[in-house]
Order: C-alpha cells, then structure tokens, then sequence
C-alpha cells in the first residue's frame, strides 16, 4: 500500500522544481533560428542575466551542464602549468578543482572538511606567503551543495585585497544564484558560473559565466574555438551566441523563468527562501533535541538558504529517503560525497518553493521518522507551524 500517487515532488538540490509557466513556455513547435523571436528573446536574457548576478560584466551561455560552466571558466583565464588555489568545503568545489587539474593546472588545496565555513584566516596565510604570485586564480563555492555551507565571497576579495594579491576571485554560484543573495560587482567576484536548473528553474542544459575585464584580459592558452567566451558575448551574427544551433526550448524556458524572477523581485526571492530555510532549520533543531538528528551547519550565518544537508546516522538516511519517495511521493537529496553517504540526506529548496511545500516536506519526513522508528524529538511540525506564522 502507497500513498504516493498524485504530483510527485522532487525536493533534491537540482534539477529544481519546474514551474508551469517554465513547461508551458517550452511546448511549442520549432522556432525558427534564422531570424525573429527566437533572437529578440536570446537578446532579452543577456541583461537579465547581467541583473540577477548583480553586474555589469559580461555573461556567455553555454549549452552544457553547470561542469561545462566550469570548464569554461577555468579554459578562458588560465595556462596549462599555472596553479589555482582550491577552497574545498565540500565535494563541490574539490570538482571543480579535479576538472582544473585534468585540464593541466596545478592545484592547491585548503580543505575545510565537510561541516565548515571557508576559514579566511587560513586564506590569508596561503595569498600571503605567496609572495611570487605563483596562485593564478582562487576557486571558491558560494553555496556547496554537498554541505550546505554559505562562504563569505565578499571576505574572499578583502582577504586577496589585503594580501595585495593579484589572483583572479572565481565563484561557483551553481547552487546559489536567485536563491542567497549573491553581488558579483559588489563583492569583487571577477569569474563567476552558474547553471539554469536551480534557482533558474529550467531544465538542465543550459550554464553561464560572468566575466569582468580582467577576467578577459588574463588570457591564457587553456581555451579552445568552442569554449572561448568572447565570440560569445557580442556576437556579430547570432549562431556565434553558442558556436552552432541554439538550445530553443531551453531559451523559451529561462525567459518564462527570469520573467518570474522579475515579477516578484530578486529581494522577494532572496527573503522567501531565508524565510523557508529557516523554517526547516527550526524543524530539524526540535528533531535533533532527542536522537541521531543534526544540521549539518551549525552556523546560521554559514547555512544555505537554497540547500540543507541533515546527518541522520547510517543508514537512516536511505531509509528515510526511500520511505519518504515510495509511500509519499516525495524524493529527498543524497548524502552526496558524504562517508557514509547513507548517514546523510538533504533537502532543496530552490526556486519554485513556497510555504506549504515546505511544511509537506517536513511533515513527510516526519512521519517517516516515525514509520521507521527512527529517534527524534517530539514537535517538529508545531514549532515549524509557530515558525511559518510568526514569520509570514
Ligand atoms: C549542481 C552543482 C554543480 C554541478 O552542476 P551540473 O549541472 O550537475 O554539472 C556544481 N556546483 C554546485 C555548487 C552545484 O550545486
């Protein structure tokens, strides 16, 4: 017996909920790619794309998962042989140091586990000891997807300020983007990459780097014809937008996405998830009063509006990931990069989120706790109710 038929919800950290404006926006027949309205809407993203990052810098789009975004980033600024200095707190941006290191790079890397903030101080010590300027770029991930953790971006530039360190700031705000708040300009982020199935809300497929002059200006010999971004950002004719047939569903479905974007404010969608995000954690802290239960982060300030990560002890976290997706219809996120991953399961909330979903998740995760007799404590969902009302 199941109770999981209905509209199933897909509450991992990406691919995101789909809105319905988004889908609709998608299912038309082929537009034509030659001229018209296809091209007018791919013009229309740029400076949407350009506000939601909070910058003036340029943004190529690439048709490829948030790994190609990556990839391109690192290929555009960097030679083979140069060594970049890798802010690991958590699987993500140990990935992202992989991919620089299979691309020729050398890399350095200050590992801050898997339940840490960037620890700046430690930073500081690294830039400054680097008295040669051997450290090309500093690779950081705004919001770690593995974890959970929020790093401090903006102390990331004081700290290379300071130092008097040339190294180019490069941010991984796959997980983050129209979900914390995230100011490319502001904060002194010179390289920035994101993708279009989390807070963008469109189907996987389609990923973006912002970059500043600088940026562009520290050519190195990494890049090749596809992955260059500078044909991509003024294109003369519009194929070069994206060295071929453009994603043309996909563009339907961002320009609906970053059109809700708009109409309910970036500052809206900012506070709407701290909102929820905080009134998972009050929920999570009542479970961990009495059993194996724990946020992952322990710092609100560190903890992501977009994502939460909950050590539940193994297996529990399959378990209830298992119970939770056949007797409910809900699917949570997995311990991903965690040992053991099963002690582990996580929770997105990015994007096309409101209130009662989030206390759908919770009161699913609930009674899973209480169908596998898993401990917690008692009044979860009461003082998640108390949060929501006191908050809304
Ligand atoms: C999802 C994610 C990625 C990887 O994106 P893909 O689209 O799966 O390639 C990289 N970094 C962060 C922080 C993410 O959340």
């Amino acid at each position: 017996m199941s109770l999981s038929n209905g509209r199933a919800y897909l509450a991992i950290p990406g691919p995101s909920v789909m809105p319905d404006a988004v889908l609709q926006a998608m299912h038309r027949a082929s537009p034509n790619i030659y001229e018209g309205e296809l091209h007018d809407l791919t013009d229309s993203l740029v400076p949407d794309l350009k506000s939601i990052a909070m910058t003036d810098a340029n943004v190529a789009i690439y048709i490829g998962n948030g790994h190609a975004a990556w990839e391109a980033a690192l290929a555009n600024v960097l030679s083979r042989g140069d060594t970049v200095l890798v802010l690991a707190t958590g699987r993500f941006c140990i990935g992202w140091g992989e991919m620089a290191a299979g691309l020729g790079l050398k890399v350095e890397t200050i590992d801050h586990g898997d339940r840490a903030p960037i620890d700046l101080g430690r930073v500081a010590d690294v830039l400054g000891a680097d008295q040669e300027g051997r450290i090309k770029a500093v690779l950081a991930v705004h919001v770690d997807t593995s974890t959970s953790v929020k790093n401090d971006i903006a102390g990331l530039r004081d700290v290379l300020d300071s130092a008097g360190h040339s190294a180019l700031l490069m941010a991984d705000c796959i997980a983050s983007l129209g979900c914390d708040r995230f100011e490319m300009d502001a904060w002194g982020v010179d390289v920035m990459v994101s993708g279009c199935q989390k807070g963008l809300m469109t189907p996987a497929g389609v990923s973006f780097v912002w970059f500043n002059e600088r940026a562009n200006a520290a050519r190195g010999n990494c890049v090749t014809t596809y992955w260059d971004w500078r044909p991509r950002v003024n294109p003369e004719v519009y194929f070069m937008y994206f060295d071929g047939t453009a994603p043309t569903h996909h563009l339907y479905g961002l320009r609906a996405a970053l059109d809700m974007i708009k109409a309910e404010g970036l500052d809206a969608v900012f506070t709407r998830h701290e909102k929820l995000a905080q009134i998972i954690w009050t929920a999570v802290d009542q479970w961990a009063s009495d059993g194996p239960m724990q946020l992952n982060i322990a710092d609100p300030a560190h903890r992501s509006h977009a994502v939460t990560s909950i050590g539940i002890g193994s297996p529990n976290g399959n378990a209830l990931r298992h119970w939770c997706e056949h007797q409910c219809g809900l699917t949570l996120g997995i311990g991903l990069g965690r040992d053991p991953a099963d002690a582990f399961f996580r929770i997105g909330h990015m994007g096309h989120v409101n209130a009662h979903m989030i206390m759908g998740v919770l009161g699913t995760i609930d009674a899973g706790l209480k169908a596998l007799n898993i401990p917690h404590g008692s009044g979860a969902l009461e003082a998640a109710a108390q949060a929501l009302a006191h908050r809304a």
